[in-house]
């Protein structure tokens, strides 16, 4: 019977860690530390171990549970889906794929209307290089220092930190330069702001007007990973100016930052700046399944009708990642999970900012919506960290990771990464998982 298959295939949680640890790679870090804990089940908010220990998850597993997990909705899409058609080459058009376009046109940014469907940020991104290339007719892209784009070899060429080191031995990758990220904590170029007059936008300029054949400037336009940078309001006005005058196109990688997470749609709402290409990934479908999405501007797709559009995958627009987005929107719109998020951000920001009064070892939080940073510091004076990816590279123990396996054990996971955490839980948190 189908209890007793089940049951004889039963392995143990120690037996699940081993035969993971035995066939798979652990993502970036030493083979030898890694120690995976056995997720059986999730609920909500909360991961469950192999034992039934119930985990707090702070930081939306990869920035993109944004819906929390088991939402009956999105599950039943996916059954109906795979129930109904669960491929069709992506030359064809199916009724997930129209629904799913028709209401990404009502909800991205105004003017961003022809999409291309991937099943990663990484991918998007790959995609979004492609066409800046080919509709404008150049090669280079302006990424920027601490920025995250994707592993691939042209997304992890635009990435702007050491993740990227790895694959260039012999020097950067092909056609990518960087410019100063912004960061208003610890500016790289030694400026403060208001006094600076966004300096740093200057200086891409100044990279534009010096660089032959720049294609498209890309940015995280809140970075992630690397620490939740929030630009000044004033940066991405002046960023899409200078793109404009310049010829040059405005690529928004929205993989992080969209989806309700900053308590708007996108990012780029918050400055009311349009991007010509908006690229995104997790939160489309709270990671339910695997999706990406790249979206440009009316005049990209109009280029492209007399124009080759050379690109595609097997796995473009797969029908039964397309069904569940839909679900996703739908319930965050019923939920209004956007608005929770925009409204539960001065919250979290006193509690942060509570905890950084009792503890100097907190250099600075900053955020927006329910995506924020925690920056741990030596010392608050000189802001030098902890820990440098160097240590983290070398193998050494980082105080974050300590911290991080601390609150494992009480039951809360969150995203730590060389010397901050990221706080990014999902869109349902309540306030008392927050106080928690
Ligand atoms: N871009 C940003 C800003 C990201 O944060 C990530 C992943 O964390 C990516 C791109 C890559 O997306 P994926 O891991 O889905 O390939």
């Amino acid at each position: 019977s189908p209890t007793d298959t089940a049951a004889s295939q039963a392995l143990t949680s120690q037996q699940v860690v081993d035969l993971t640890r035995q066939y798979n790679y652990g993502t970036w870090r030493f083979q030898r530390n890694w120690n995976p804990m056995h997720i059986a089940d999730a609920e909500g908010c909360y991961l469950i171990d192999g034992s039934g220990k119930r985990y707090l998850d702070f930081s939306s597993q990869l920035m993109c549970s944004n819906l929390g997990h088991k939402n009956q909705a999105v599950i039943d899409a996916i059954a109906h889906q795979a129930q109904q058609l669960s491929y069709a080459m992506p030359g064809y058009a199916t009724t997930a794929r129209a629904e799913l376009s028709q209401l990404l046109a009502e909800i991205l940014p105004k003017g961003l209307r022809k999409f291309f469907f991937t099943t990663s940020g990484t991918e998007a991104n790959e995609a979004a290089f492609k066409i800046a290339r080919m509709y404008t007719g150049k090669s280079k892209i302006i990424a920027r220092y601490r920025s995250y784009h994707g592993s691939t070899i042209g997304s992890i060429a635009a990435t702007g930190d050491p993740r990227r080191w790895a694959m260039e031995p012999g020097g950067k990758g092909p056609g990518v330069i960087f410019a100063p990220e912004v960061n208003c904590y610890k500016c790289p170029i030694r400026h403060t702001y208001p006094g600076c007059n966004i300096a740093c936008a200057d200086y891409i300029e100044h990279m534009i007007r010096n660089e032959s054949d720049v294609a498209a400037v890309l940015v995280e336009p809140i970075v992630g990973t690397n620490g939740v940078l929030v630009p000044p309001d004033e940066y991405m006005p002046k960023l899409r100016r200078i793109c404009d005058e310049n010829g040059v196109l405005l690529i928004a990688d929205e993989v992080m930052t969209g989806w309700g997470r900053t308590g708007e749609w996108f990012a780029m709402n918050h400055w009311s700046v349009i991007p010509d290409i908006l690229v995104t990934a997790k939160g489309i479908t709270s990671a339910y399944v695997p999706l990406g999405l790249c979206a440009t501007s009316e005049k990209i797709a109009e280029f492209f009708q007399d124009h080759f559009f050379s690109h595609g995958h097997t796995y473009e627009a797969h029908p039964i990642t397309l069904a569940p987005a839909v679900a996703c929107i739908h319930e965050m719109q019923r939920l209004n999970l956007v608005e929770r998020a925009r409204e539960l951000a001065p919250y979290v920001e006193a509690k942060l900012n509570d905890l950084k009064s009792k503890h100097r070892s907190i250099g600075d939080v900053r955020g927006k919506g329910l995506f924020w940073a925690v920056d741990m510091v030596k010392d608050r004076t000189t802001k030098e960290p902890f820990n440098t990816y160097a240590d983290k590279v070398s193998g050494k123990s980082l105080v974050v990771d300590q911290i991080a396996a601390k609150m494992l054990a009480d039951g809360v996971t969150i995203q730590a990464w060389v010397s901050h955490f990221v706080i990014a839980p999902p869109l349902i948190v309540t306030k008392e998982e927050i106080d928690r």
